[in-house]
């Protein structure tokens, strides 16, 4: 008889995507909803990318390039990780890919045999334990408590290494928590991770160019010893509004890099020749717009926060210091009923109850593995986020 097999069988679809589809129906209905459930920002992509695109399609750089990317994007890639991030890396420890969700998946499915375990920092994003479980290996959930602001402990990462522990995978700032390592943070995990040589750390750092509080650090730069045993993953889709475009990159040790190389050239080739000539422009170009984008970020943030405090007990949240979402405890929601007596038992519960009664998608922490929370992004234009959260304080007083 047909059957899956137990790779996809064990593996859950994205929740993210989930909560997109209920809403695009709501609206299909005719319905008004925001969404707050994307992981995306509103700005378009800068100018002088979409033309540099342009450019290159009309010059024909249309055709197949080397697997993990071309000469020009290496470069201006390497020159990235060495001005941001104090990492030296040579083309053949740099690759690009089908967006940094490609990366990830493939260094997982290079390194993780049956068995094998990876350690997650819960809340995290919907991905982390699925491409484990589809790569054969068992994730191991480490959940923080929110007074560490979310942040693994050292003691923590300890507790739960075994013999079988593949990946620490960590991603600063988080998504969806905002949560951002200092130096010092990542250098006491580092301490850790030294003393057991079979550990790889995957450094996520995506978020890298939207902090409002503090500094950024990656860790392989805060632990320079601890290079040829980190990916340091990072890509144009959060930091330039580039999410449609694919195109994700990490730098690591040869052995790796080439092992995910050899999984691309079995697979889908090269990213998208387009996208490479977006992302050299994207690298090598200006990068002031990002302050902007930053304040706006900032101010959007503030204002969500303060439109969203009358729900408080029910809805509580602490202000990240980075990335565009606000992870939302709710526990004081839970126990609630609707207008209509429904009883809100779970944050799903209030997530639907936000998105049929409120006008508002957006996404139970059950997601991120850590309940009970909602996750709502701010990335989307002020008024849209204005009348979204005004919404959701509207539901809430409803809420007895
Ligand atoms: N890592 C994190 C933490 C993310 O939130 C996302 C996207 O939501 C990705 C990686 C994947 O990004 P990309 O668009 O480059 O595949």
């Amino acid at each position: 008889d047909v059957r899956l097999s137990d790779r996809v069988a064990n593996a859950r679809p994205s929740a993210t995507g989930a909560v997109g589809e209920m809403a695009r129906r709501l609206i299909s209905q005719g319905r008004s909803v925001i969404s707050l459930s994307e992981g995306e920002l509103d700005f378009d992509t800068p100018a002088h990318i979409q033309h540099a695109a342009i450019k290159g399609i009309v010059e024909g750089q249309t055709r197949y390039t080397s697997v993990g990317g071309t000469p020009a994007l290496k470069q201006a890639v390497i020159t990235k990780f060495r001005q941001d991030n104090e990492l030296d890396y040579a083309p053949e420890e740099v690759i690009a890919a089908t967006g940094a969700k490609q990366i990830l998946f493939n260094a997982l499915l290079a390194t993780v045999n049956a068995g094998d375990e990876a350690i997650v920092v819960a809340p995290f994003w919907v991905s982390y334990t699925e491409m484990v479980r589809i790569a054969g290996g068992e994730p191991i959930v480490v959940t923080p408590s929110e007074r560490d602001d979310f942040k693994l402990t050292p003691e923590a990462l300890a507790a739960h290494i075994t013999p079988r522990t593949r990946w620490l995978m960590l991603n600063t700032p988080c998504n969806p928590s905002g949560a951002m390592y200092s130096r010092a943070e990542l250098r006491a995990l580092a301490d850790v991770v030294r003393a057991h040589p079979r550990l790889l750390v995957l450094s996520d750092d995506i978020y890298e160019k939207i902090v409002f509080e503090g500094e950024f650090c990656s860790f392989a730069q805060a632990a320079p010893d601890m290079r040829d045993r980190t990916l340091t993953v990072n890509g144009v889709s959060k930091s330039y509004a580039m999410t449609g475009w694919r195109l994700g990159y990490a730098g690591g040790p040869n052995w790796l890099i080439k092992a995910m190389e050899l999984l691309q050239s079995q697979s889908t080739s090269n990213p998208s020749s387009v996208s490479q000539v977006a992302a050299v422009a994207a690298l090598n170009g200006p990068q002031g717009f990002l302050d902007d984008w930053r304040d706006r970020l900032r101010a959007r943030r503030d204002m969500a926060m303060t439109i969203l405090q009358p729900a408080a007990p029910m809805l509580t949240v602490s202000r990240p210091p980075a990335a565009f979402y606000l992870y939302v405890c709710c526990a004081g929601a839970i126990g609630c009923k609707t207008p209509k007596d429904d009883f809100i038992g779970s944050d799903a519960d209030l997530a639907r109850y936000l998105l049929e009664e409120g006008g508002v998608a957006v996404v139970p922490g059950a997601a991120f593995g850590l309940e009970p929370y909602i996750r709502l992004t701010f990335a989307l234009s002020d008024e849209r986020l204005k009348l979204a959260c005004e919404r959701i304080v509207a539901a809430c007083a409803q809420l007895k």
